[in-house]
């Protein structure tokens, strides 16, 4: 008799989160589809939900550990994996310190429970600061500003969706992306929504993008100037007096005066050259949102990765503080996560603040930003003889190699390394340089709940998804594949069981909750509450998440609260449990030294001297700069192999405007050579007037086309990599993220 099941789980691929329904036949996933009952998403999937199938089915998803042999990667056993890694890794230790062992942690990691506990624990115990992420081809300016400005960098606002009248987006894309630092399933529906009950929606972008041509207005910016327009819409709500905001939020806010002074320069009349957008526009944007009976302004990824992504980041909401929306129902508000976050822990109101620059970069001193070093700087700390020269590098989840600038410099050095380990499910661009590739379980085997992403989302909620299908006999959670490298790493030994790892892991957890004399655990004894926590038999992240919920601020608080969450009564809520809109939170949400809402942070306002020099630039519409783009059906780099989602035209193009066409005599061609200081592409050409002049666009996370990798369907469809063209040179250097749009390139004929 065939069994058959369905299984409730979110999907975590993006940061939407949707709740998914997958049926499973006789231990074989038949079907999936949006969870109807889900408490968020409320059956709402895009084309990539369905595809958890096609991935766990893959037959390129790696299934043992490689080792590379004679240049090959072999299959081999855990066991000899682990042994591999052990004298690697320790030879490098041995000769040149733990210093020279670098770590990249990619953005699957954000999306997945076992990273999101046991990669600080794989981070701690090898022990050294050359540690990069995507953060810094990403969001890390959003988190660097909302730190300065908020005490934390998990205090990030998010726009009230399901509230807001209007909604200004900037350099995000939410149709194609489904949302990112605003957890929204069914972001477009929330949109839609707006506009029917008489909102609007204005989109700033280079190119008119879906989300673009959604909106009741688009302004086609030039690129990497966002920061200019939102300082003029900051000046001129100054400048009508700001009553909107010290009504709504006189008592906490500090800077104001001073902020208002460092803002004068950006009049909408002087940035009105400088970013493409007239006067007259910007006048009334800013009108418009103080108008509005609320608003919320929105960057993300375009804002982010300019070389003014922190002043950017921090523009955009001191947008929303001039605007009066900050902390407002309708506004852009704080979220209040289940599992608590850096805003959830310590003395409500006031703390320590946050601080970037503890550190610097060993050979173009870079400051530190949440713990880690720019990714751009990876090649150089490579490279560069010295202590603390990177020799070894540990990747979890990572292709740095399509994802990071200059990624041809960044492969030679990976080539040049003295060993390298890579946590993968497939051979790719990056893990092909690693001696010994560990392969974690599928996502569709793993538990999961969305710890990161749920800190942004537009309404307070909790979603927990078990295993839908069981490991196979050699298989290991990805969980204990990071504590087993810790334990190694660390010098415990190959036959280190994992539990003990783990239970280092639960004791400093709960050790640092006892001690924060807000958490409803606060003085109880450690060792009892992991007794009870153990008592239901869960190890690793799930003992973890438990914790998490119980001592976060729905928690039961281990009796304290009898009501309160666990992970028991999650469990038993298999479409999640819902804990309401989110609810102004100022001033508890605040951890500044002050207790206030720092609008003028020192770094930012020292910062605007530099933004006034694009001022003075001349405009040069025929100095073409390169932008990236968004696919629906894409997700980075790593979702490529699946047939049905890469299927179908080419999307992989640079798309150009006609009049740019035309001026460089490229109209007609079926390629064209792109060229940026650092290298050369040659991509298909796609003519349209989608992008504003000047400006040229190609997708980042293609070029599946190099040796030795084993991604059949994405080699096919192999498209080029837009990131042989970025400059490791460009940076913000406030946060050190990349500068991914806005790059300066040539198009020529290839002849
Ligand atoms: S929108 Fe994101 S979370 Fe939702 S189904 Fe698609 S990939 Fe999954």
């Amino acid at each position: 008799m065939a069994s058959e099941k369905i299984a409730f789980r979110t999907c975590p691929l993006c940061e939407a989160g949707c709740g998914l329904a997958i049926t499973v036949k006789d231990d074989q996933v038949t079907h999936i589809r949006g969870d109807m009952q889900d408490v968020f998403s409320k059956g709402f999937i895009c084309p990539k939900g369905s595809t958890l199938k096609q991935l766990h089915y893959d037959p390129d998803r790696l299934l043992t550990p490689m080792i590379k042999r004679d240049g090959v990667h072999v299959q081999a056993t855990w066991h000899e994996a682990w042994r591999a890694i052990e004298a690697g890794l320790n030879r490098v230790i041995e000769n040149f310190g733990r210093e020279s062992i670098g770590t990249y942690l990619g953005n699957p990691g954000a999306h997945n429970l076992s990273s999101m506990t046991f990669n600080r624990v794989l981070l701690q115990a090898i022990g050294s600061r050359q540690r990069f992420s995507a953060s810094t081809v990403d969001q890390i300016p959003k988190q660097v500003s909302s730190g300065l400005m908020f005490g934390s960098p998990s205090s990030v606002p998010v726009p009230d969706l399901d509230r807001t009248q209007y909604l200004l987006i900037l350099g995000a894309n939410p149709y194609e992306s489904n949302g990112s630092l605003c957890t929204a399933p069914d972001f477009p529906g929330r949109i839609e929504a707006m506009q029917a009950r008489g909102g609007k929606l204005v989109v700033v972008d280079p190119r008119k993008s879906r989300t673009a041509e959604q909106a009741d207005e688009w302004l086609a910016i030039r690129p990497g100037t966002d920061a200019l327009l939102l300082a003029a819409i900051a000046n001129t709500l100054a400048s009508d007096g700001l009553q909107l905001a010290k009504q709504r939020l006189g008592n906490h806010i500090n800077g104001l005066d001073q902020l208002v002074v460092a803002l004068a320069p950006f009049s909408a009349s002087a940035v009105a050259a400088s970013t493409g957008i007239d006067e007259q526009t910007i006048l009334r944007i800013a009108r418009e949102l103080r108008d509005a009976s609320c608003a919320a302004v929105y960057g993300r990824i375009g804002t982010c990765t300019t070389a003014f992504g922190t002043t950017t980041s921090w523009l955009v909401d001191v947008v929303n503080v001039f605007s009066g929306n900050l902390d407002r129902v309708g506004g852009a508000m704080f979220p209040l996560p289940v599992a608590g976050s850096g805003n959830t822990h310590g003395e409500p109101g006031k703390g320590k603040g946050f601080r970037i620059g503890r550190g610097h970069s060993r050979v173009s001193k870079h400051p530190e930003a949440l713990g880690e070093y720019p990714a751009a700087a990876m090649a150089e700390e490579i490279e560069t003889p010295g202590a603390g020269q990177i020799r070894a590098m540990v990747v979890v989840g990572g292709n740095p190699i399509l994802s990071t600038p200059n990624s041809q410099r960044l492969a030679k050095s990976f080539a040049e390394l003295d060993f390298m380990v890579s946590v993968d499910m497939y051979l790719n661009e990056t893990s092909k340089f690693a001696d010994v590739i560990l392969p974690p379980p599928s996502q569709l085997q793993r538990s999961h709940y969305d710890l990161a992403l749920l800190t942004f989302a537009v309404r307070n909620v909790a979603n927990y998804s078990e295993p839908v299908l069981p490991l196979g006999t050699d298989d290991l959670d990805e969980w204990q594949i990071l504590a087993k490298l810790s334990a190694i790493v660390s010098g415990l030994g190959t036959e280190t069981e994992v539990s003990v790892v783990d239970d280092l892991a639960i004791a400093g957890v709960v050790q640092s909750a006892v001690q924060d004399s807000s958490s409803n655990v606060y003085g109880r004894d450690v060792q009892q509450l992991i007794d009870e926590l153990s008592k239901s038999g869960r190890r690793g992240p799930d003992r973890i998440l438990d914790f998490l919920l119980r001592s976060g601020p729905f928690g039961d608080g281990f009796g304290a609260v009898p009501d309160g969450l666990t992970l028991d009564k999650l469990i038993a809520a298999p479409h999640g449990i819902d804990f309401g809109a989110l609810e102004p939170r100022l001033p508890e949400v605040l951890r500044t030294p002050s207790g206030k809402v720092e609008l003028a942070p020192p770094q930012l306002i020292e910062d605007l001297s530099r933004l006034s020099l694009l001022l003075l630039a001349q405009v040069d519409d025929s100095q073409l700069t390169l932008v990236g783009r968004r696919h629906l059906r894409s997700n980075n780099s790593w979702m490529h192999n699946i047939e049905v989602l890469v299927k179908g035209k080419d999307r992989c193009t640079l798309q150009i405007h006609p009049d740019d066409a035309s001026r460089l005599g490229v109209v007609g061609e079926s390629k064209v050579r792109v060229t940026s200081r650092v290298g050369s592409v040659d991509a298909p050409l796609e003519v349209t007037d989608s992008v504003r002049v000047g400006v040229v666009s190609l997708p980042h996370g293609w070029g599946h086309s190099m040796a030795g990798t084993n991604t059949r369907v994405a080699a096919s469809r192999a498209g080029v990599n837009s990131n042989i063209l970025t400059d490791e040179r460009e940076l913000d250097p406030l946060s050190g993220n990349s500068v991914l749009n806005g790059i300066p390139v040539s198009v020529t004929r290839i002849s």
